[in-house]
């Protein structure tokens, strides 16, 4: 039986298992696979005070971070419901239960992806799904954003300060972003919005992105756009389909937090990109860690016995 039980192997479940295990707890960490999103990024250049790193490196060193400590490391399970019976209960999908005084989820999250041909091969390679950590890799480039809601929007007025033009395109016949966001794209002069408009394949030359095709749905017309990077911006879903009806979650699947990372659960944390934190990033997902896992230690000391 643990202290403090982490849900989650990336950025934000790393930092609380360091967190709790320096305070003496007896903390496991149980994870489809170490590393999450992190090990499918290329290169990160905002993780502060490391000019510059790669995913996979990164991986390594959270690894061996997490490594120094008595920390219990349980990866290739998943979890699939969380119950409480004085300890919290996590099921895993092998049949296990693991039982804790506290737990800490950090399940992460899931870009949307467009699933046409091209995006896969493209990934990382003029395909890319985080304007914060990749839009200055396209400066004075042409560049398209996928999705007109608020991210779409947001990235569109973000990367027309670093690219050269922007064209957003929108499925809908209309934008579902703010109109305060829509008027300011729209007073930019390198932001162009195409609406109606369904992508339809990621062109590349074998090395990188060159462009797009895309569907005009009123017309019916196919055009082709010459691009050299693509913002994939329709929505981030987090891994939280496992916690329905047992906490409480925002209609989009993220869970709800207190400022000290505090679940609807008692002695349920959460951290990263699978709560309702608003921005989703490496240093974000780090810091609530820490939060969650000193909220935790505060729950203990206070609750459990034993
Ligand atoms: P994640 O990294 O998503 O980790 C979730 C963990 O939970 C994983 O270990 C996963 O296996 C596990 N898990 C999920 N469900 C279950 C379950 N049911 N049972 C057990 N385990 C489960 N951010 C930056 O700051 N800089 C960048 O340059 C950058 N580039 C990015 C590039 C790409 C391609 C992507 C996808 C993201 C990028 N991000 C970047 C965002 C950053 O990776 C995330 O904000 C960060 O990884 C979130 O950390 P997390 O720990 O909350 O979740």
């Amino acid at each position: 039986k643990f202290d403090v039980l982490v849900v989650g192997g990336g950025p934000a479940g790393a930092s609380a298992a360091i967190y709790a295990a320096r305070k003496g707890l007896k903390t496991g960490i149980v994870a489809e696979r170490f590393g999450g999103q992190v090990a499918d990024t290329v290169g990160i250049e905002n993780f502060i005070s490391v000019q510059k790193t790669e995913g996979p490196k990164l991986v390594a060193q959270l690894e061996e971070h997490v490594k120094d400590y008595d920390v219990d490391i349980i990866t290739q399970q998943k979890a699939v419901t969380l119950g409480k019976s004085g300890n919290v209960e996590v099921a895993l999908e092998s049949g296990a239960t693991l039982s804790s005084k506290s737990v800490i989820l950090a399940t992460g999250a899931r870009w949307r992806e467009m699933n046409v041909p091209g995006e896969q091969e493209y990934r990382g390679k003029g395909v890319a799904y985080c304007p914060h950590c990749d839009g200055p890799l396209f400066k004075g480039k042409k560049v398209a954003v996928i999705g007109g809601g608020n991210s779409g929007i947001e990235a569109a007025i973000d990367l027309a300060n670093i690219v050269e033009h922007v064209t957003v395109l929108e499925f809908a016949d209309t934008l579902r972003a703010d109109e305060v966001l829509i008027k300011k794209a729209n007073s930019l002069g390198n932001i162009e919005i195409i609406k109606s408009a369904q992508t339809t394949e990621v062109i590349g030359d074998g090395t990188r992105v060159t462009g797009l095709n895309y569907t005009d749905r009123a017309s019916g017309d196919e055009h082709s756009l010459s691009l050299a990077g693509i913002f994939v911006q329709i929505g981030l879903i987090p891994n939280t389909e496992f916690l329905k009806g047992s906490i409480e979650l925002t209609p989009f699947g993220e869970i709800v937090i207190d400022d000290k990372g505090a679940t609807s659960m008692p002695g349920v944390y959460a951290a990263g990109d699978a709560t309702t934190t608003p921005f989703k990033q490496i240093i974000i997902a780090m810091g609530s860690g820490a939060t969650a896992s000193l909220g935790a230690f505060d729950y203990l000391i206070r609750h459990a016995d034993g």
